[in-house]
């Protein structure tokens, strides 16, 4: 059995390029770069409520980079360091192992850097990650910019990570190029960072869809005491989840699915050609599904004749479910 402090050296110590002092003292020393904001945030991930404890240790490094990654992409900055803290239920090489590699690799795909972290030993594995970034001031894509008129955007395809989750939970089956599909976009979401930067200056109002998409554009209509008017056969369908709407529920996997990481933002319906060309620019399919209204308490998500469905805009809420 590895010591702590080998434990550390052999899985933690990651080559550092764009940090001063990494891994290894009290604290990491890093330059930012003259002039730039910091954006800071923290996502806590915990074994049976985020993750199932058999999960692939390296999928689960990758998506814990890549959450993180996710709130720097939903702000429009520029994601630069992270530390690690992590709470191991059985401190084991193998998994720690796999699982740095993958947390890793996520991260330097993004050229960020790992500067430090804690680690102990603990009755659940929890995985905390900080991420720090840049970005030019007042440049922020905030919660509450989003003005009446705006269109609102939805990246990528929503509900496939739900669906993914919907196929370990029950029985419904697959044909095996949609289980795995769903799979990956449930264990390895891909951060729209380079999206999340393009739309600096262009968008008004961004969120990463992690409780599910109409919660999360929730969280934007209620910061920017606005409504808003939802088209559901403008939200993209990937493939495997058009081949579930035998499902009574299909259109929910959609509306209320967590886990997407897509980005869901609003901007001037002026714009609409450079949304276009800032997301090519970033190799993401963006699509307008719905337009900001002046209604603050209007939350309508409407068929493809034009009437109501009937759906909930309330999305995961950790404290009422445990
Ligand atoms: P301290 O007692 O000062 O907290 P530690 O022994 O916990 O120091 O950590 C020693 C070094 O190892 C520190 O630089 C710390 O950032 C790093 N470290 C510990 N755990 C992790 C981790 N999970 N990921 C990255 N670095 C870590
Ligand atoms: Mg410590």
């Amino acid at each position: 059995m590895l010591s702590e402090f080998d434990f550390i050296r052999r899985h933690f110590v990651r080559p550092s390029p764009g940090t001063r002092l990494g891994v290894g003292d009290d604290c990491a020393l890093m330059q930012p770069t003259p002039g730039q904001e910091l954006a800071v945030s923290t996502d806590l991930l915990v074994a049976g409520r985020h993750f199932f404890e058999d999960v692939d240790p390296g999928r689960l490094g990758r998506k814990s980079a890549a959450v993180n990654l996710s709130d720097m992409a939903a702000m429009g900055a520029l994601p630069r360091w992270v530390t690690l803290g992590l709470t191991l239920a059985r401190p084991d090489e193998v998994w720690t192992g796999a699982f740095a590699d993958g947390f890793y690799h996520e991260l330097q795909a993004h050229g960020v850097d790992w500067v430090g972290g804690d680690t102990t030993a603990g009755p659940t594995t929890v995985v905390a990650v900080t991420i720090l970034g840049e970005l030019p001031p007042g440049q922020a894509l905030r919660r509450s910019g989003a003005v009446v008129g705006d269109d609102v955007w939805v990246s990528g395809t929503p509900g496939d990570a739900a669906l993914g989750l919907r196929m370990l939970q029950t029985s419904i089956v697959l044909a095996d190029q949609d289980r795995r599909y769903c799979l990956d976009r449930l264990e390895t979401p891909t951060p729209r960072v380079s999206l999340g930067l393009a739309l600096r200056g262009l968008a008004h109002a961004a969120i990463d869809i992690s409780d599910g998409l109409l919660a999360d554009l929730g969280h934007i209509l209620d910061a920017s005491g606005v409504g808003a008017c939802v088209e559901f056969d403008r939200i993209p369908r990937s493939p495997a989840l058009d081949r579930q709407q035998h499902l009574a529920d299909w259109q929910m996997l959609a509306l209320a699915g967590g886990d997407d990481y897509e980005l869901c933002f609003t901007a001037a319906a002026q714009d609409a050609p450079a949304i276009q060309q800032a997301a090519a620019r970033a190799q993401v399919q963006v699509s307008r599904i719905g337009r900001i209204t002046a209604a603050t308490q209007e939350r309508c998500v409407l068929d493809v004749r034009g009437q109501p469905l009937q759906v909930s805009w309330h999305g995961f809420d950790h404290f009422r479910t445990t």
